[in-house]
């Protein structure tokens, strides 16, 4: 196999929530994904659309704004999780309550297949197949993923959801910002 070909498809697969409610919510989600672009180990591969939806738990804050990327990392787990944590203290994020308002959420949705349970990361995300702001974004670009630990895809995972929060796009696929 060439060497540019191997080289090109190291590493794992992932999904990578992107979420925010503060501060022009639709260009800190871009701005967060030209972050995690720019992290060495990471290649952004696709992007989904922007979505605009109603925030749960805290109602009375400004809705948020959530994408789902598609990534491939030679990190490991950890060191992803501290990548994204670093681009989200980069972007000035503050740790309140959760559910609370924040500038930018990263969270690692799905690592390859692996099934990851320690004191600070749990993978697949453990609100992945009960919120429609994730799963909605999630199916646009990666339908036919089977979730490791249920066995299902994230298609059949949106038609068993019981959240009837309302979400719409905000900006199509396509405009989320790849440079
Ligand atoms: P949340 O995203 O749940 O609203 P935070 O973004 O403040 O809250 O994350 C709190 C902690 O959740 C992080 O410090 C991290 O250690 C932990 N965590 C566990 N699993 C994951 C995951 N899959 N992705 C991101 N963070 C995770
Ligand atoms: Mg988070």
């Amino acid at each position: 196999m060439p060497n540019g070909f191997a080289s090109e498809i190291q590493g794992i697969v992932c999904f990578i929530g992107v979420g925010s409610n503060v501060d022009d919510p639709a260009s800190r989600c871009c701005e967060a994904v030209q972050r995690v672009s720019a992290v060495r180990g990471i290649k952004v591969l696709r992007t989904s659309s922007l979505y605009r939806t109603e925030p749960v738990g805290f109602i009375e804050q400004e809705r948020f704004v959530n994408a789902v990327i598609e990534i491939r990392t030679v990190l490991s787990p950890r060191e992803l999780l501290n990548d994204l944590r670093a681009v989200e203290d980069g972007m000035g994020r503050v740790r309140g309550p959760k559910w609370g308002p924040r500038i930018i959420d990263l969270d690692i949705l799905l690592y390859g297949q692996e099934i990851i349970q320690d004191d600070a990361l749990i993978v697949p995300h453990p609100e992945l197949h009960k919120r429609r702001f994730v799963l909605t974004p999630l199916c646009e670009i990666a339908s036919y993923v089977i979730h490791p630990a249920f066995g299902i895809s994230i298609h059949g995972l949106m038609n068993r959801l019981g959240d009837e929060s309302r979400i719409h796009i905000h900006e199509a696929r396509g405009k989320l910002c790849l440079i």
